[in-house]
């Protein structure tokens, strides 16, 4: 599609009904690395509805389209994204609990849902409280930390498809592994999730919660923009080689810099914006840790943070490096 035809589409989706549009919006105020450039349109939608209109247009017109909540776990292109960016946001926050059951939109932030949860004595989501995302995003990255991933609270969803069809989808579809999902593949939008968790004690679930943030705040950067961790760490990784984390301090790399990206002192599978850092730097540092550990140990590191390029097209950032080792 040319440049003259999609920038005359997205005008005329502007001017529908979807919800907030901008034009030109900097993407690198959309993530949480602070990273990106201009995406053509960004739209954040207030219904249903809106989602169902803005996806049907995108797909019958060949539209790059990307969905996000907070941006935590992206690497936007430095050249920014050539179509529509879907948000996610305080439209789509609404939590519900009933019995043992916690239905919440797409864009309801993590942390809030497990504190409500704490609240009315439900269990499982202590290992969610310090992640900042939406559950949209943590569904669909099948998130979570101390070896644990949302997927296991989740009975059923609900979500947008390619023709703009609202499905219901269960668990078993959504065919959660480590760090991933079906839905990552499928290009769905997700809306709404029901949750399940085992009944617990407010306090105990309280003191694991607090447990979790005091441990973050001690070992995670606190200051400069970050996407969480960049390496995937997996259990079989933990027995093998130890925590990627653990690797790439050992291989001497805490404080290694490309242009502004630096591996964090804090903690090595951490990579953070010194200050004006590009998503080339971001690529540059991965690619450079990724040689060294391999060199070191021959151990190949898969990333889990994911860049977009201009085509909307996602993929875990390694995917896009040569490395002899893959
Ligand atoms: C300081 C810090 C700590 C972190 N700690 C953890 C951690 O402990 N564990 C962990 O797993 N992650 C962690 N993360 C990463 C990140 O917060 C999670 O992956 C989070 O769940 C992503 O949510 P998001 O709303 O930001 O999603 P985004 O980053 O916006 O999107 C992530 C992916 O989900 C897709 N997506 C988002 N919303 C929807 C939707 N509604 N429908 C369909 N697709 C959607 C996007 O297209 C993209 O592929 C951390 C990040 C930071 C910055």
């Amino acid at each position: 599609m040319n440049e003259r035809t999609r920038q005359g589409d997205l005008k005329r989706l502007a001017a529908l009904d979807v919800g907030r549009c901008t034009f030109a919006a900097s993407l690198a105020e959309h993530g949480t690395w602070r990273i990106g450039g201009p995406a053509d349109l960004l739209v954040e939608p207030e219904s249903v509805a809106q989602i169902q209109a803005v996806v049907y247009f995108a797909r019958t017109r060949g539209i790059p389209l990307l969905v996000i909540g907070q941006g935590s776990n992206l690497l936007f292109a430095d050249a920014g994204l050539r179509g529509i960016v879907l948000k996610l946001g305080s439209a789509f926050a609404n939590i519900a609990i009933s019995g043992n059951t916690i239905t919440a939109a797409a864009g309801a932030w993590v942390p809030g849902i497990a504190r409500r949860a704490q609240q009315a004595g439900l269990a499982g989501l202590e290992h969610t409280i310090g992640i900042p995302g939406t559950l949209g995003g943590l569904v669909v990255m099948n998130g979570g930390s101390q070896r644990q991933g949302i997927g296991d609270n989740v009975r059923r969803l609900w979500a947008v498809g390619e023709k703009g069809k609202l499905t219901e989808l269960t668990k078993e579809e959504c065919r959660f592994g480590y760090r991933s999902s079906a839905l990552q593949e499928s290009g769905v939008v997700v809306v709404k999730v029901e949750l399940v968790c085992p009944v617990g004690d407010p306090r105990v679930i309280r003191h694991a919660m607090l447990a979790d943030l005091r441990e973050r705040r001690r070992k995670f950067p606190r200051k400069e923009p970050n996407c969480g961790s960049v390496f995937l760490s997996t259990a079989q990784m933990h027995t093998s080689v130890g925590p990627p984390g653990k690797i790439i301090e050992e291989a001497g790399l805490k404080g290694t810099r490309c242009g502004g990206a630096e591996v964090s002192h804090r903690h090595a599978n951490f990579i953070v914006n010194t200050g004006g850092a590009s998503a080339a730097d971001v690529l540059a540092l991965i690619d450079r840790i990724r040689h060294t550990v391999h060199r070191r140990i021959g151990f190949t590191l898969a990333c889990e943070v994911r860049y977009v390029d201009e085509q909307a097209v996602i993929r875990p950032a390694d995917q896009l490096l040569v490395f002899p080792g893959t």
